[in-house]
């Protein structure tokens, strides 16, 4: 298969060099410019394992690995660091299948992907026929970092540096990557906030100078950043895998459609629900769920796209973005794979915030339904859930329940609905004890979770269990103006040529 950047159709890339390069060299996004069919009957795929599955879609995508190279990529991610059999168990209450998208070791669905990336970039690597090693760099403003960290820990080959705000990150977020393992891995505070973490990554990133100097070393610096097709493939397998779940319990007919529901900040995890839409999964609506920062609310309504507002701070804080990076795949799908349009659009975006698409594309844009959860809204939920159904939800998931009500009450369509889970609600459990109206003043946050279980008695993931007596590993702090000699520093630039 070949990928084309969304922005010139001449930049091409095989599935490979596209994992190992993140981005396309002029700023686009690596996009496949022809989507495998699934026959989801024809296929024989009821009885399929997860891996299985996972092995039957992701080689139609990653068609320069071997057999053997993919399933010991995909068996590396989903055996060791999942439970058997509940790597994306789907339970039902009220009436809509929730799918858990967080039993994997950070608590939240960014692992469903960043546990088999690393091993995808080490065989495309060796693939391409590149000897070097690579650098995961990450400005993190709590989960992404820490999942990387995670899946790229003892990962031969590579060395992964997380950057995240001393004083921007939730104190369980903080322990969880200061305690980490693993040789390979590195974890940075620094004094600012995330915006100069990011920006700092980003500066490194643009400096060719460093690039050479690294490259010299033997280092190629890559990023673990959710506009990686190896992390937007992996994606696409769960949507099969619950759909199949579903006709296999009897809850589904074979061929019958069903909503999905997606708690919404990237755009990534939708936009593999669209892929899999377009492979043949049959789906009826893609619920777009936003939380007060609604960008895509209103742009699916009107097709303009504004980021020029306020960012506003949630209590769904993964899903606190103004600029969706993976709409852009979303737009090329809809231009007719147009590459010159997504170039003006991204333009204008680029210098004013803001692009409007045409009457064409907005005519579709029929597959989604897009709708926002204010505050109030996602506690509402939260505690609605749980009262009715002893069933307990984060914020994310609040948002999109939530948001999924209101889809009911206005379209009364029956279609069965898959809402899409997206962190253990004790990640997030201050806000859930605040929903809830549990006292947690003074409490710090373990003393949270401890109170959300007594009150809850919903079992406490044993990663979380576990964080509270692991040693700190971790402790550089730094100005955020040190971040590219910490960066040398850390891979001992320079050191190997003064030994000589
Ligand atoms: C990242 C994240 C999201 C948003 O997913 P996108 O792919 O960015 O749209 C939702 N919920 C949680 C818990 C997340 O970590």
């Amino acid at each position: 298969m070949i990928y084309s950047s969304t922005r010139n159709k001449n930049i091409t890339a095989s599935p490979a060099k596209a994992i190992i390069d993140g981005i396309a060299p002029d700023g686009g996004l690596y996009s496949p410019l022809e989507f495998p069919h699934i026959d989801i009957k024809g296929d024989g795929l009821i009885n399929k394992s997860y891996e299985d599955l996972a092995y039957y879609i992701m080689s139609k995508f990653f068609t320069d690995f071997t057999k053997s190279e993919l399933t010991a990529c995909i068996h590396k991610a989903y055996s060791d660091k999942f439970i058997p059999g509940a790597i994306a168990p789907l339970v039902s209450h009220n009436g809509v299948h929730f799918l858990e998208l967080y039993h994997g070791p950070t608590l939240a669905f960014k692992d469903m992907a960043l546990t088999i990336l690393p091993h995808l970039v080490k065989c495309a690597l060796s693939i391409e026929g590149i000897n070097k090693k690579i650098v995961i760099l990450t400005a993190t403003s709590g989960d992404t970092g820490k999942a990387a960290l995670e899946g790229f820990a003892n990962v031969e080959a590579t060395e992964v540096i997380v950057f995240f705000p001393e004083n921007g990150v939730s104190e369980i977020q903080k322990l969880q990557m200061l305690t980490q393992e693993g040789a390979n891995t590195h974890v940075v505070s620094i004094n600012g906030n995330f915006d100069d973490a990011q920006r700092g990554v980003k500066d490194i990133f643009a400096d060719k100078e460093l690039a050479k100097k690294l490259s010299n070393e033997g280092y190629l610096l890559s990023s673990a950043n959710s506009i990686n097709i190896g992390r937007l493939v992996p994606q696409i397998v769960y949507y099969f895998h619950s759909y199949l779940t579903l006709v296999r319990d009897k809850k589904l007919q074979m061929n019958g459609k069903i909503n999905l529901v997606i708690p919404t900040g990237n755009f990534g995890n939708i936009l593999a629900a669209y892929y899999a839409k377009k492979m043949g999964l049959p789906v009826n609506k893609l619920i777009c769920a936003s939380n007060e920062n609604n960008v895509l609310t209103d742009f699916l309504k009107t097709g303009i796209y504004d980021s020029n507002r306020t960012l506003e701070l949630t209590s769904s804080p993964s899903m606190d973005i103004l600029i969706s990076s993976n709409l852009e795949r979303f737009l090329f799908e809809i231009s007719n794979q147009n590459a010159e349009i997504i170039k003006d659009l991204m333009a204008s975006l680029n210098k004013y915030g803001k692009y409007e698409i045409s009457e064409a594309m907005k005519n579709n844009l029929g597959d989604f339904y897009g709708s926002f959860s204010k505050e109030s809204e996602v506690k509402v939920a939260i505690s609605e859930t749980y009262n009715s159904a002893n069933y307990l939800i984060d914020t994310h998931t609040a948002v999109a329940y939530s948001v999924y009500k209101k889809y009911l009450e206005e379209t009364l369509d029956a279609t069965p609905t898959i809402v899409v889970a997206t962190a253990s609600p004790y990640k997030f459990s201050k806000s859930v004890c605040e929903a809830l109206e549990l006292p947690i003043d003074g409490l710090n946050d373990f003393e949270i979770s401890e109170q959300l279980f007594n009150k809850t008695k919903y079992p406490v993931p044993q990663n979380l269990a576990e964080l509270k007596h692991k040693k700190i590993l971790h402790n550089i702090n730094i100005n955020k103006q040190e971040m590219q000699s910490t960066l040398e520093q850390l891979l001992k630039v320079g050191e190997q040529e003064w030994l000589k």
